[in-house]
């Protein structure tokens, strides 16, 4: 599978950073900033998407979704495209897409808006891969995601706390995926999310290989290199700190 960071960073964004999405292989998933032109910009062509998956509310997770939406249609799309939702925010993520009048558009494509539970279950089988979904911690009802290929095992745990009984899920995973919006060493604890000291003990205690941190606040952004040294302590494989629009074969 092939993963491309389009935003790395938490709820505020940076100079370098703009709030974490990632495209993986033909679902692009959280739908902050210009995904389109994102897309655009990294050599892929918008109108290849199979889904879109929205994991929660907040709004560094949704606001770009109607621009999307929008430049699709002035594309000319006309497959139907799948967004998936958590259902707690299902019937906010219909209501921004009506107020900008993009559900029943004449020369529009259909949008299928589809409610996702918080139960562990199979989202998606594709071609090359599929895709489950398990609910994690935050401040709000929200999911994680768990991407498998024949090759490797990908998680996406969207924004939560340090959760122990996700241990049982990140298992031995080739690549964790964790958010980060906070470090001791940098800022404070920040409720509903995880600490990067706490998201590499967590990694030790999963046996995950590789741990990748994203949705990084803004007083991690610069200062890379130094936690990621101080992460060594806690985390004995390899982790990484991706900068937006890198990419990774998995
Ligand atoms: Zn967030
Ligand atoms: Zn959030």
């Amino acid at each position: 599978m092939r993963i491309v960071f389009l935003g790395t960073a938490a709820a505020v964004s940076t100079s370098n950073r703009d709030n974490t999405s990632l495209l993986v292989d033909d679902f692009l998933i959280d739908c902050p900033g210009s995904a389109f032109g994102k897309m655009k910009k990294i050599g892929y062509d918008p109108l290849k998407l199979k889904g879109v998956i929205i994991t929660h509310g907040h709004v560094d997770h949704i606001y770009g979704l109607p621009s999307l939406i929008e430049m699709l249609r002035l594309s000319a799309r006309k497959e139907p495209l799948k967004i998936y939702v958590g259902e707690y925010f299902h019937e906010l993520v219909k209501l921004q897409l009506e107020i900008h009048g993009l559900l029943h558009q004449e020369n529009g494509f259909e949008i299928n808006l589809k409610p996702v539970s918080y139960d562990k279950q199979l989202l998606i089988e594709d071609q090359r891969i599929s895709i489950e979904v398990f609910p994690v911690k935050h401040s709000v009802p929200n999911i994680g995601l768990k991407i498998r290929s024949t090759e490797s095992v990908v998680i996406y745990t969207s924004d939560t706390e340090s959760c122990e009984n996700l241990i049982d899920v990140f298992c031995k995973a080739d690549l964790l995926i964790h958010e980060s919006t906070c470090s001791y060493l940098y800022s404070r604890r920040v409720e509903g999310h995880i600490c990067a000291e706490d998201a590499a003990r967590l990694s030790q205690l999963s046996d995950v290989r590789t741990l990748c941190l994203v949705h990084v606040g803004p007083e991690i952004d610069g200062n890379e290199q130094r936690l990621l040294e101080e992460l060594k302590k806690y985390f004995l494989g390899q982790i990484f700190i991706p900068n937006d629009f890198d990419r990774i074969i998995m």
